[in-house]
This record gives C-alpha cells, structure tokens and sequence, in this order.
C-alpha cells in the first residue's frame, strides 16, 4: 500500500476528530500537531510541512467549518484538499510538439530507474497511439546499452543505438534523423547517470539539451531516498530547467517525503509514478487521486480504469455495474479474482477501496497466497451456492471443505470476506451519492 505508515498516522490523527459532533480550536491545533510528526516522519521537507500545516489550521479555524454539522469531517476534507495542492492539484501531461518527433529526454542519477522507464513509459505512450523510439544515449555505464535493447526487445520498441564510441550529442542528434526515417513521432533518450551529481555529467545533459531541444526534460528520481531526492530535483532543475519529474518506485516502503515535497519546492509536476518492476508498473500520476489513497478513502478511479486495462471491456463494464449496484455474488467474486491476479499484488489493489486502511486489510488477511486458496473453495461450490450465498449451511460448508481439501473455518472465513466486500461496496455507493449531493461526504 502506498506510504503505509504516513497513510497510518494521518488516518489516527484523523479518527479523533471523526467522532466529534463539535470541535473547538484546540481539538484542530492537536490534531494538526500530529499531522505535522506524520509528514515529518515521512521525510517531508520541514518548510512544506510548516506551510501545509498553517494553511490547514487557518482554513479550519477561519472558514465556519467548526460550526459545521460535521466539523470533523470538514477538516479531513481541507486537508484532502491541500495534500491534492500539495502534489500539483491537477494531473500534468506530457506536451507534444507540433513538429513531430516529439523528443523526451530523460535525466537522473545512476540506479533510479531511468532506464527501466524509458522503456516503460515507451510502453505506455505507444498504448496511447504514439510510435515510439527509444536511444541509448548512457554510453558509460558498461550494459546500459544492451539493457535498453532489452527493454526494447520485450516491449516491442525500436532501441536506436551507435555504440560506445560516438559521443551522447552525436548519437541524440542521429536519432532524431533516424526517427523521421522511421516515421517515430516520438524519441525517448535514455542518458548517462551518475551516482552522484557531478559537474562532468551535467555538462553532458546540457550539451544534449542544446544539440536536441528536447520538447520535455523528465527527472526520473527515486522515491525511496525522501529527501535527497527532492535534493537531486532541485539541482537538476536549476542546471537543466526540467519539466516535470517521474517518481519510481512507490510501490515500495516509501515514506512518502519525494511525493509531497518535490512539487513545492521544484514548482516541477510529477508526471508519471513507478510502481513496481514490472514493464507495465508505470501510471500517469493524479495528485488528487493520491491524496485519497494516503487519507484511506480510496481510489476507485484508478481502480476501475486498472480494472479496464487488465479486464476485457465487457468485462470491466460488468464490474463497475456490479460495484455501483452491488448485485455481485460468489460467481463474480471468482471470476474478479482471477482478474485480479493480472493486476499486481493484492494490497496494493485492496488499498485503492474507501476504508481500506492497513487496520482494515489486517482484519482481512489477504495475501496472494489466500487467492489460490480462496478460488479454490469456490470452485467447489455449487452454481447455487455462488449465486446464493445465504444458503451455503453447516453440511454444504463441510462438502465444500471437503471437496477443496481445506477445513470448514477457512470457508467461513471466505465467506465473511465476501460480506465485508459487500459491505464496503456498499459505504462506497453511499458515499459516492452523498458526494453528487455536494455533502464532501467521506
Ligand atoms: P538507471 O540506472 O537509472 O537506468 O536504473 P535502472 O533502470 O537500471 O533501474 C534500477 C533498478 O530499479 C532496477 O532493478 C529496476 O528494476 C528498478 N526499478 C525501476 N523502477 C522501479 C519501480 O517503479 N519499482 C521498483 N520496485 N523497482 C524499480
């Protein structure tokens, strides 16, 4: 789940304040004492995490929001808002030139990803009707090269090399020839890293820079070094005016510092999130979808459109009817989860569902192990039992174990799973009506 223990602390500041009918300012100023650790704690830039802080508590304490029916619910709703500000308020899109190729250079230090994603986002664009091409510009790193073939070959890119011999400027420069040849309206360089920042590379990338023009400079930068990351963008951004950032890997134990303070101190978006190692572990990033999924109240938005790339259209159609109203049964439940299993692991899919904070995925113990097991008690359910849960008694629940080599408790415990899915569809519905109603009601 992304920045579960950010995710963790915000949600307990928050419980307290949920459960009050009246607020004063003393219950806001607490409450925003422990959002302050929390984004501390997460590597949060501690100038952000002052302005974040004040402009919530003189929003919550000015506008009438502790008058309000529900103050608590009011305030968790400004800092939804803010965290969104935080993070860009809206989503940031690749520009395109109007003369085609379109080049995209790519920049960051040694190890951040960079070459992974220009493979990736090469993915993503062509999926989006462009025709990429992707050039091997790191001629020091020894494999850098063969690895962007690599990633080419799987992806079914084009990879434009030149070797070793022939300078990063010159290289940049022929592809951009080659991609008009090849009708590629879209170059995607893949350039040298250090591990470090040092003078040496930077000159290179504005070399570069002159030679080509790039439409986009992109800062592919790692999520997991907090702070330094947002260090690197700074200084890349002053030598190279960057353009916008891609963070990698948040799909791992990040804390969540990159996300929330590279835009504010860089004023650079974040355009694009890596969210694991796979080729396909790239999304267009949308700060106010984030902001929900870090204060637990999902994001159904990108679970469906996940749903529709993964499911076939009917298919996906068919869930979102089902999810809005709730007339899944078991039949669907296993058909979902192996659909399911296309889309990545578990938690990180369970983590995009209102109320499905780390307390509540606990409650559930899913892993993806229990996947297995759970589809195959429910291949040895009748059609019946499926579609019908509620008749599935104490004999039919010890066929069922029997017939699946499991033991009646695990049964039972599928079968509360799937009452609690329901459930949580159902605040979903509730929640979401309440939203059209102009009631902010989470
Ligand atoms: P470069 O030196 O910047 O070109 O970095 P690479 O593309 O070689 O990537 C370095 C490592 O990070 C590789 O093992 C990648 O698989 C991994 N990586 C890249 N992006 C992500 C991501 O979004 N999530 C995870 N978990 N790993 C990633």
């Amino acid at each position: 789940m992304v920045f579960e223990s950010l995710a963790d602390r915000l949600q307990n500041a928050f419980s307290n304040l949920r459960g009050k009918g009246k607020l004063n300012e003393k219950d806001v100023k607490e409450a925003m004492r422990e959002v302050k650790l929390a984004l501390l704690e997460a590597d949060v830039n501690y100038k952000v995490v002052k302005d974040f802080v004040k402009t919530v508590t003189d929003r919550a304490i000015g506008e009438d929001v502790l008058k309000s029916l529900t103050p608590g619910q009011q305030v968790i709703k400004i800092v939804n808002e803010e965290l969104t500000n935080l993070m860009g308020k809206t989503q940031s899109k690749i520009e395109y030139a109007s003369q085609s190729p379109t080049i995209l250079m790519m920049a960051g230090l040694q190890g951040a990803g960079k070459t992974t994603t220009c493979g990736k986002l090469g993915h993503l664009l062509k999926k989006a009707g462009k025709r990429p091409l992707l050039v091997a510009c790191d001629i020091y790193r020894p494999a850098a090269i063969k690895q962007l073939q690599v990633v080419g070959e799987k992806l079914d890119l084009p990879v434009f090399t030149m070797g070793d011999k022939v300078s990063p400027v010159d290289i940049a420069k022929a592809s951009i020839e080659h991609a008009k040849k090849y009708n590629n309206d879209l170059v995607i360089l893949d350039t040298a890293g250090r591990l470090h920042i040092d003078e040496t590379l930077m000159a290179e990338l504005i070399d570069i820079k002159a030679a080509v023009d790039p439409k986009e400079i992109l800062l592919v930068l790692d999520a997991m070094t907090g702070q330094d990351a947002v260090n690197v963008a700074e200084h890349f951004n002053t030598q190279l005016e960057i353009n916008g950032v891609i963070l990698t890997k948040l799909d791992g134990d990040t804390r969540g510092g990159a996300a929330l303070s590279v835009r504010s101190v860089t004023g650079k978006p974040i355009k694009f999130v890596g969210m694991g190692e796979k080729l396909t572990d790239l999304e267009e990033f949308y700060p106010d979808r984030m902001a929900s999924r870090i204060l637990g109240m999902g994001d159904v938005l990108s679970l469906i459109e996940k749903a529709q790339e993964n499911f076939d259209e009917e298919k996906a159609k068919k869930l979102e009817g089902k999810m809005k109203n709730m007339t899944f049964d078991l039949e669907d439940f296993l058909d979902q989860l192996e659909q399911l299993q296309n889309m990545g692991p578990l938690s990180d899919i369970l983590g995009m569902l209102p109320g499905m904070n780390n307390k509540a995925m606990k409650g559930l113990e899913v892993n993806d192990k229990d996947l297995v097991r759970t589809k195959a008690i429910i291949q040895s359910m009748t059609p019946g039992e499926r579609q019908n849960p509620d008749i599935i008694n104490a004999s039919r629940k010890k066929r069922i174990a029997k017939g699946c080599g499991m033991e009646v408790f695990e049964v039972n415990k599928l079968l509360k799973q799937f009452e609690q899915s329901k459930k949580m569809m159902k605040q979903f519905g509730q929640m979401e009506k309440k939203m059209k109603k102009g009631g902010g009601g989470f």
